[in-house]
């Protein structure tokens, strides 16, 4: 433990991002950084607990309490205090890929159980982990370092978010001979066309992570989606193990009346034109859902409708809300949400402070139910709303019950939904006939991540139903483990 009275002296501080104002006119990364000596103070503030819980990574109430990878938190942090940079690297690459994702978008379980949380703010622990992936690139510390010998095992990786650049880094580190297959044009999965680039940059980080990894010897296929351009048989053929990477991609509907008019569009159908032309040519080909002008309606409260807000507001929406089912959360953590579990507390996130900067008030509007779409010319131009309260019914179970005399409607000429995915895509699963399970996700267990197949394998959200990144690079290594036992009959790769 670096500094034994840390805590108490000092004060937790994150940067502060650009401003809401400044930062909507551009697509940029919005997070500004701290110097090393900032840092090294927040580092002083880890207590180095007998038991830190920030890296246990369970789950409590379905949510990660602690880190999901199992980042070794506390020695990181003593080492960044003692200014020891390249020694923390090398702790964080033990557990973790990718921080340069992490470190920038992960929710970051870890603080929310950090046993300092419990009666002071946590330790800035993304902040610092942040921190310590872009000393080593800028360091020149993170160099391509492709295995010295090679299997002749081929494996076949199918998707190319989190969970398949995971799986593909750890199986090249011990010299299988890995194909990652891409149906998208770019390499990343949602890392490249899910998140937005203002939250994880594209072509400086995403890229240069894949980059590294070709560099490496990971061979990387675009353009080419499994079971259509590149058939089954022959992938069976020609590899000695699959693992499945393909994601949770099936958006849930909202089958209400109107859903047939134009402007209405499922939220990933926006964003994924949205970076697409934004990379392309800066959105100069016009190839994507303007919502300029605009009167926009967001259905759903979550993460990835912030998104959705956010890149309204980027592209000079006229008015934005954004309406969840579900109660406003407390400000604090409810009773029955104690420490160390993932704290239900409201928070304005980047696209709701951006809209609250720009037109007064946060965005969202809470247990809120559409009951309609309402259109002209075969156009959206408003949706029937109505409020509803949460009650118990006889069974016990919540439900939203409507109240009275609350129906309005709210313009709208662009409505995306943002309701959640229902699973894996069935056509690829189908012709390779693996089980699936009750929610449709592939059949296989966390930590064993074999299907009902052998050589196949599964990870990530395909596996696991939506999830995380820190989750997919979780399943990612796993499934690594897994599969290079199955072509060695043992292995040493970490889970
Ligand atoms: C808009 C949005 C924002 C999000 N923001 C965050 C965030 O801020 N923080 C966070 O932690 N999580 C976030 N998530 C969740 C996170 O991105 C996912 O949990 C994670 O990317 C899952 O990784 P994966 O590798 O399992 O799948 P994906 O990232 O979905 O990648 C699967 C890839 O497989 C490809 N594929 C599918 N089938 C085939 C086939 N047959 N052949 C070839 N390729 C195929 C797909 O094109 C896709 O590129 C967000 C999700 C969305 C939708
Ligand atoms: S990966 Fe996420 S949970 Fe783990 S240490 Fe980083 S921010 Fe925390």
């Amino acid at each position: 433990m670096g500094k034994t009275t840390g805590f108490l002296e000092y004060k937790r501080e994150i940067p502060s991002d650009r401003s809401p104002e400044e930062r909507i006119k551009d697509w940029n990364e919005f997070h500004d950084h701290f110097p090393e000596k900032k840092l090294r103070t927040q580092g002083a503030r880890c207590m180095d607990c007998g038991i830190p819980f920030c890296h246990t990574g369970t789950e409590i109430s379905g949510a990660a309490s602690g880190c999901p990878i199992n980042n070794l938190i506390p020695e990181w942090n003593d080492l960044i205090y003692r200014g020891q940079w390249k020694e923390a690297l090398q702790r964080l690459l033990k557990t973790n890929n990718f921080p340069e994702f992490t470190g920038r978008v992960c929710p970051a379980p870890c603080e929310g159980s950090c046993v300092l949380g419990i009666n002071n703010p946590p330790v800035t622990i993304k902040n610092i982990e942040y921190s310590i992936v872009e000393r080593g690139f800028k360091e020149g510390w993170i160099v391509p370092a492709p295995p010295k010998s090679r299997t002749n095992k081929k494996v076949a990786v199918v998707g190319s978010g989190p969970a398949g650049l995971a799986c593909a880094d750890q199986l090249n580190k011990v010299g299988h001979n890995v194909t990652v297959f891409e149906r998208s044009d770019r390499i990343g999965g949602l890392l490249m066309y899910g998140i937005p680039n203002m939250k994880l940059d594209k072509t400086d980080v995403v890229q240069r992570r894949v980059d590294l990894m070709a560099a490496e010897g990971v061979s990387f296929v675009t353009n080419t989606e499994v079971g259509t351009d590149y058939a089954v048989d022959k992938l069976k053929e020609e590899f000695d193990a699959i693992v499945l990477c393909g994601g949770s991609t099936r958006p849930r509907d909202l089958p209400i009346q109107g859903r047939e008019l134009h402007g209405i569009h499922y939220a990933m159908e926006f964003l994924h034109a949205n970076t697409k032309s934004l990379l392309d040519s800066e959105l100069n080909d016009g190839n994507y859902i303007s919502a300029k002008d605009k009167h926009v309606v967001v259905i759903g409260g979550g993460d990835t409708g912030t998104d959705c807000v956010a890149t309204s507001m980027r592209h000079g929406c006229r008015t934005v809300t954004q309406l969840e089912i579900m109660p406003q959360p407390p400000e604090k953590r409810a009773k029955n949400n104690p420490w160390p579990e993932w704290p239900r507390v409201y928070f304005l996130d980047y696209g709701q402070e951006e809209a609250k900067a720009r037109f007064g008030a946060d965005p969202r509007d809470y247990c809120m139910m559409s009951k309609e779409f309402i259109g002209k010319n075969d156009r959206v131009t408003g949706l029937r709303t109505v409020r509803v309260e949460w009650k118990k019914d006889s069974n016990g179970r919540l439900s939203p019950i409507e109240i009275e005399g609350t129906e309005q409607v709210i313009p709208a000429d662009l409505v995306f939904l943002s309701m959640g995915y229902l699973g894996p895509e069935n056509s690829l699963l189908e012709q390779l006939g693996v089980e699936r399970d009750e929610s449709s996700n592939v059949r296989a267990e966390h930590g064993d991540f074999r299907t009902s197949h052998d050589g196949i394998f599964a990870a990530g959200d395909m596996r696991r139903g939506q999830s995380l990144v820190v989750w997919a690079i979780n399943e990612g290594r796993g499934a690594a483990q897994a599969c290079d036992r199955y072509l060695m009959g043992q292995s040493n790769l970490p889970n």
